[in-house]
């Protein structure tokens, strides 16, 4: 079943990790969640709740025990029914959750978001029978039904719950685990955001939040790195016990409520949810093992090189390059160039990205208790999405605006589909924002002149593509491990610490130092919380967009540019309506073809060519260089 409110994380949080600037910040905008839900919130969402539980109560007595009798005509009604239901408490839902994200210090945005979560909860309970009962039919009726036009627009969710046939419990189980699920996973991911909110950092006589901590790991003195790593390091040991017993209890359940269900591995039901076959993933992961050599080893190596360093400090991952250009960028200026960037692709993606600007959909403006990562949530297709994030006027604020941005367009062009079917599986659920972070990465580059602010642009999104990729199949891999020891019994944060350390080394490798500090730092990673087994959707994105970028690349050299863009706005406009075969198909590409991860791969490789060869960076061709066989050593 998909989320309710779905709320597409960034996936690296250092990124968007940076300290307050309060002279500019005070003009950034915040968002207004009136589209949502009008002022005065409380007594609307009041009301709201409560006509909700009567159409929740009614549809029951309507249709309760009663799904598999009904005609085709009859099943589509109740269908549409059923999902305008699930809209309108998608609404609130939403509501509550954003508003709580910009008050996570707020004890009373916590009670309003846990007292409606649980309303939400017991009015869905009234609703839990339909897709039970819809499971029940036998596939002949089934079949029958699809035949009518009405039931037939809603094949792809109706083909998407049916898949969970095999998995599906009596129904008394899964009304029991519906109501305790406020009380279980949900409860559990509020503590750790609630944990990690109240942490306090001390930092040369000062005391910082995690975002301002995280900051420091960004600053151009590696004095300043190590102190703020050793603060990370003995705070997060400090809540270790905490952030394991989370960890160690979400899994748990995790693996009990799979293991009744049948499902065979830990990561089965997270693809049959983001309707990828195993081996699809499992390609994708062998694929990016196998290059941590030709990518991050060999990187790593030359920016420790660059830093005129043996080897480098783990706390020197994200440190600028002695090169770097200190080119800010005010708010008004990320925007232009961003809507700029989108718009010389298709003008239609600037048209729906302006909406955001002129809309009040976006908050920028970081502040004490809010989120310090990004996010486009894509709420209800009745309202709109709503973008999160913290702008501190750097190049990455401007490539995380670039990235939430093509979430939010895919989201309100997606929203033609209908609260069911608008979002799209994990598995392209991050193609529009790295394609979005291609075209200003692409024309951030065209801008720039000055030879060394060009090698050093490469050099970012090198590694940025690296913390993409690399590092999310790196996250992916501990995930792995961790839930298959936890199927023994609990791990302690030491035990945790060393799967952590294992796979940072193999995937970092020996261009770095480690320290002890380093062991607790799987604690902070929400993912491993809120989502298991998402991060390999990072790299699945990043590899398949830098495919059908080279794609493109090759379409607009033969004149088809604008062809292209077409089909793509048509892949966004799709939403979750296609499987992944279906919407690469138009541009040639299939994701079942391990030659298909290769080339995606290759496109980052040239890249550190280039880097390697020490190139002007002034004839940067986005072209991959062919694969070369592998010499054997
Ligand atoms: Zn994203």
């Amino acid at each position: 079943m998909p989320a309710k409110t779905r709320a597409a994380k960034t996936k690296n949080p250092v990124k968007t990790r940076k300290s307050a600037q309060p002279r500019q910040s005070a003009t950034l905008p915040v968002w207004s969640l009136d589209d949502l839900v009008p002022a005065p919130a409380q007594k609307h969402i009041a009301k709201g709740l409560a006509a909700a539980a009567r159409d929740a109560a009614a549809f029951r007595a309507k249709y309760e025990n009663k799904v598999g009798r009904l005609g085709a005509e009859g099943f589509a009604a109740a269908f549409a029914l059923y999902e305008k239901i699930s809209e309108t408490l998608g609404r609130y839902g939403s509501y509550v959750s954003l508003d709580r994200q910009t008050k996570l210090d707020d004890a009373a945005a916590g009670q309003l978001y846990q007292s409606v979560s649980e309303t939400l909860n017991d009015i869905s309970a009234d609703m839990v029978f339909f897709r039970l009962e819809l499971n029940r039919v036998p596939d002949t009726v089934f079949t029958k039904w699809l035949k009518h036009p009405e039931v037939a627009r809603y094949k792809p969710v109706l083909a998407q719950m049916r898949a969970y046939r095999p998995y599906q419990l009596s129904d008394e189980v899964e009304k029991i685990l519906h109501d305790r699920d406020v009380t279980g996973a949900g409860a559990w991911m509020r503590m750790f955001d609630e944990t990690s909110a109240k942490l306090r950092f001390p930092f040369r006589g000062k005391t910082l939040t995690e975002t301002e901590i995280f900051h420091q790991l960004l600053s151009d003195d590696a004095a300043v790195r190590r102190d703020a790593h050793a603060s990370i390091g003995k705070v997060l040991k400090e809540n270790a016990g905490t952030y394991g017993f989370i960890l160690n209890t979400l899994a748990k359940e995790k693996e009990v409520d799979e293991r009744q269900r049948g499902f065979k591995s830990v990561m089965a039901s997270r693809n049959l949810d983001n309707q990828v076959e195993d081996g699809v993933v499992m390609a994708l992961v062998d694929s990016v093992r196998a290059s941590h050599k030709r990518l991050s080893h060999r990187y790593y190596k030359l920016k420790a090189g660059w830093m005129g360093k043996k080897q480098l400090d783990i706390w020197d991952r994200n440190a600028p390059l002695p090169f770097a250009a200190k080119r800010r960028l005010g708010w008004d200026a990320g925007c232009k160039t961003v809507l700029a960037a989108y718009g010389a692709f298709h003008p239609q993606l600037a048209a729906v990205a302006q909406k955001f600007f002129d809309g009040g959909w976006i908050d920028a403006r970081p502040r004490a208790g809010k989120d310090s990562g990004a996010f486009s949530a894509s709420t209800i297709p009745s309202a709109h999405p709503y973008i999160l994030m913290n702008y501190k006027n750097g190049l990455e604020d401007v490539m995380t605006l670039a990235h939430e941005m093509g979430h939010g367009v895919h989201q309100v062009l997606a929203a033609q589909q209908g609260y069911f079917m608008a979002d799209t599986p994990l598995t392209l659920a991050e193609t529009a924002s790295v394609f979005g972070e291609m075209l200003v990465f692409q024309s951030l580059l065209a801008s720039e002149t000055d030879p060394a602010a060009r090698r050093a642009l490469l050099a970012r999104k090198v590694e940025d593509m690296l913390n993409t990729v690399v590092r999310q199949i790196a996250f992916h891999d501990f995930e792995w491990q961790f839930h298959q020891a936890r199927k023994k019994g609990e791990l302690t944060p030491d035990e945790i610490g060393d799967i952590w350390m294992d796979v940072m080394r193999k995937s970092l490798g020996p261009a770095f130092k480690y320290d002890e500090n380093y062991r607790y730092f799987w604690a902070y990673i929400s993912h491993f919380y809120h989502s298991p087994f998402y991060v390999y959707a990072y790299a699945f994105g990043d590899c398949l967009v830098n495919a059908l970028y080279m794609a493109y690349v090759d379409s607009d050299k033969k004149g088809q540019g604008q062809a292209f863009a077409d089909k793509y706005i048509a892949l966004l406009a799709a939403g979750g309506t296609l499987h992944h075969r279906a919407l690469l198909k138009p541009f040639g590409l299939d994701a079942g073809d391990p030659a298909f991860w290769r080339r995606g791969l290759s496109l980052i490789e040239s890249f550190i060519d280039q880097l390697e060869s020490g190139g002007k960076a002034d004839n940067l061709a986005t072209q991959p260089r062919k694969a070369r066989p592998r010499k054997k050593r």
